[in-house]
């Protein structure tokens, strides 16, 4: 150790070893992007001389890693350090003014940089504090710069000019558009009024650091869309990956390799593409099913409403139209009479249309209620509703034992005499043979409703339970509207409804009511 020197700190160690990796980096990347620039391709000497301040500044980054991965700060020799790295500075000096004296424009602004970034290690080498970096006097703001393009708009944040100068040209080389943050307050509020699709981030920084500002991000529900990638060192390994778990979405190591800066930069802003597309359609879909189930509510809400409030005018014409009938019938002539007839068949069949609308609205919009409800009840109560076709057509009704349910009373009632109705009214010429039965399926009951009437054409099977769709309209009455409620009656039991059927032989209507709505061994109890 050199006794002239006062021992290193842990801190002090850090800091120096960030001093003197800002120029080597700058040394770095403007020789590489120097290396591709026409003028130095075409030029043997630059190009000699650009080789050789890259192969010399990596030379002494490697010797500072070596240096500073001592544990002990006290056994780093910063003599013996400063001794190793002359050498090798004086060919990068030497190189720099090779370059000097052959470019022009921008590249000679790009040598002039490497230069103080030169006379920053120099200085060190002399014994001077190292110090951050001199501000060039070249302007390096990206402003006036479109702000976006297809490739991507980024945001670099470092608090060295000189970094955030060269990330954002080897930024630009490959497509996308930049703008810079000096530090982590001024990277936050840029972030809140412009929009970014990456953003580039040192880890250390004055103030608000790396680290700070990536939670700031991840905790913003309005930021965390932007992936940030973040800029380390190579001994600041821990902290990048402790960045990834964080949230950050890569890491590059200083100096940035433009292959690598490609490849991770174009995989980072597709990624935010898709994700931002996913996103996007997500919403879209959100707003379309929002916009459906408010008009959804909105119709019904007026079908019923309308139902409703048309039922007793309806009553009073059907009523009138009657009276009318009654009076004066005798008195009409033939044709007159038939068009009475006519009014009160339509405003009979409207009033049934209104009655089923009004059924099938209610459904949904009327509270449920869950008692047991036994089925062998409802089975004979519906046949006792629909005594006069039973006995008009001398149907035999028989069923299996059947379970108690445990749902709406009404609506169970609505369910077994549309079905039983339908095999009624959709007879053949013989006479209605209707039987029903139930069976445990584990997770659910399934119902099954026979008869023998005319049957469907399989084509029909399904569009049956839409609402209006009707196969035999000329022929029976009817509103189109029983199976659907049929439907919406087995799916709010958790079940579904379906039919199978031979078109002569008749039609078996299956549908499942889930375990949950059925209680099973329970007998319903009466008041006494
Ligand atoms: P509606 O009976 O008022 O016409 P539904 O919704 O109850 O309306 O039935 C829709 C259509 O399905 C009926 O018009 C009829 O063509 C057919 N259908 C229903 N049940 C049967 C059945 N058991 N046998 C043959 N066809 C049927």
């Amino acid at each position: 150790m050199n006794p002239a020197e006062p021992p290193l700190s842990i801190e002090g160690l850090a800091e120096l070893r960030h001093a003197l990796r800002t120029p080597l980096n700058h040394l770095i990347g403007y020789s590489e992007m120097l290396m591709e620039d026409e003028a130095c391709m075409s030029d043997p000497d630059c190009n000699a001389a650009l080789k050789q301040i890259r192969s010399r500044a990596e030379e002494i980054l490697e010797c500072l890693h070596g240096m500073a991965a001592r544990e002990d700060p006290r056994e780093v020799d910063l003599k013996a350090f400063r001794m190793r790295i002359a050498g090798p500075l004086t060919y990068i000096n030497n190189s720099i003014a090779v370059l000097s004296t052959r470019l022009n424009g921008d590249p000679l602004a790009d040598a002039l940089r490497m230069n103080s970034a030169a006379g920053e290690l120099l200085g060190f080498v002399e014994g001077k504090q190292a110090r951050p970096s001199a501000a060039s006097r070249i302007h390096l703001l990206s402003e006036g710069r479109p702000a976006h393009d297809r490739s991507g708009h980024l945001l670099i944040v470092d608090d060295n000019e000189g970094n955030r100068d060269m990330l954002r040209r080897q930024v630009e080389r490959l497509g996308y558009t930049a703008m810079e943050a000096a530090s982590g307050g001024e990277a936050l509020e840029m972030l809140r009024s412009g929009n970014f699709d990456a953003v580039l981030l040192d880890l250390m920084m004055p103030g608000i650091n790396g680290m700070q500002v990536l939670e700031v991000i991840q905790e913003d529900e309005t930021l965390s869309p932007v992936p940030v990638m973040v800029l380390s060192a190579l001994d600041q390994i821990e902290g990048a990956s402790r960045c990834i778990e964080m949230g950050a979405e890569d890491y590059l190591f200083k100096p940035v390799s433009a292959v690598l800066l490609r490849a991770r930069l174009h995989a980072t802003i597709e990624r935010k593409r898709l994700w931002d597309r996913e996103r996007l359609r997500a919403r879209e879909l959100e707003d379309l099913s929002r916009e459906l189930k408010q008009a959804n509510e909105e119709l019904k809400r007026f079908a019923y409403v309308a139902s409703h409030d048309l039922q007793a005018p309806l009553r009073t014409v059907v009523t009138q139209l009657q009276l009318l009938d009654r009076k004066l019938g005798n008195k009409l002539e033939r044709e007159d009479r038939q068009f009475v007839s006519y009014a009160i068949e339509g405003a009979r069949r409207m009033r049934d249309l209104i009655r089923d609308l009004l059924t099938y609205y209610q459904l949904s919009t009327k509270e449920r209620k869950a008692e047991p409800v036994s089925s062998e009840e409802v089975l004979t109560e519906v046949v006792e509703n629909l005594a006069a076709s039973v006995v008009e057509t001398g149907a035999a009704i028989t069923h299996d034992p059947l379970p108690v349910l445990l749902a709406d009373r009404i609506q169970i009632v609505q369910l077994f005499q549309n079905l039983i109705g339908n095999a009624l009214k959709y007879r053949s010429e013989q006479p209605p043979k209707i039987h029903v039965s139930a069976s445990d399926e584990g997770s659910s009951w399934r119902f099954l409703f026979s008869d023998n009437g005319l049957g469907i054409e399989p084509r029909y099977r399904e569009h049956i339970f839409e609402m209006f769709r009707r196969l035999h309209s000329a022929d029976f009455p009817g509103t189109g509207i029983g199976l659907a409620i049929c439907q919406r009656v087995v799916e709010q039991l958790g079940g579904r409804i379906w039919v199978e059927s031979t078109l002569g032989e008749g039609s078996t209507f299956f549908f499942t009511v889930s375990a949950a709505h059925v209680a099973r061994g329970l007998t319903v109890e009466h008041p006494a």
